[in-house]
């Protein structure tokens, strides 16, 4: 079976991590995520560890160049038969274009770009509900009607990040679609974009990328064909 190799297109608090755990279920994948790849080779101290945290030191962002260079040397060590979820990354058009060059030399083509779809109203929601524990850092989501609940982990309190207030949550989102507008154009233009209904609960919005997913395979599989009936062979 062919790997199913996937971007996730949506912004925070839209559930990609909780929706990239549910498809590892379903797929031989893993998660890349650029910041944790990140972080990894800072620690590491590799040498792309020690660029990107000198232009971190510097105030600067990490640029596109060594950000593809960091997915490409994790990605690299991916057994063939393994799949990947890109989560965070690409941010950009010419992120995506750079991404497309790796992509093919390394033989690893997109299956999808999954675009979880969810109301403003309904991400700010979602993300002034969430908490962390102070201490053993466990994300928590808690809910309206038990204002001081405890750490599930631990029993340890929680505590809200300062950035997850609404209006910052709001302004988060709106830059998040400025953003990455072009991007779902781009891979619209491509044939890959596959928006998705996020809304209810994980078990079915797993359901509904799984059948997106199975859907932009089978174009895949036919695409061959097609050209091959367009050519008249
Ligand atoms: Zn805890």
């Amino acid at each position: 079976m062919t790997p199913v190799n996937i971007i996730l297109l949506g912004p925070p608090g839209v559930g990609k991590s909780t929706q990239a755990a549910l498809l590892s279920k379903r797929y031989p994948l893993v998660t890349l995520s650029t910041g944790n790849i990140l972080r990894a080779e800072v620690a590491a101290g590799t040498p792309l560890g020690l660029e990107a945290q000198a232009a971190i030191d510097s105030g600067g962002l990490v640029g596109d160049e060594v950000m593809i260079a960091l997915v490409r040397s994790r990605m690299a060590t991916l057994p063939a038969e393994c799949g990947y979820i890109l989560d965070g990354f690409p941010r950009t058009t010419a992120q995506a274009t750079g991404l497309d060059r790796m992509l093919r030399e390394l033989h690893r083509p997109l299956t999808a770009v999954l675009q979880p779809l969810l109301e403003r109203e309904e991400v700010v929601r979602r993300m002034s509900s969430r908490r962390e524990c102070r201490t053993c850092n466990a994300p928590v989501t808690v809910k309206p009607e038990a204002p001081c609940p405890a750490c599930p982990a631990c029993g340890g309190a929680l505590f809200q990040r300062p950035d997850d207030t609404p209006a910052v949550i709001l302004k988060r989102v709106a830059v998040y679609e400025e953003q990455t507008a072009p991007l779902a154009a781009y891979y619209q233009r491509a044939g890959l974009l596959a928006p998705v209904d996020a809304r209810g609960q994980p078990a079915d919005v797993a359901a509904r990328l799984i059948t997106a997913i199975e859907l932009q395979r089978l174009q895949r599989r036919a695409e061959p064909v097609r050209r091959q009936r367009a050519l008249g062979l």
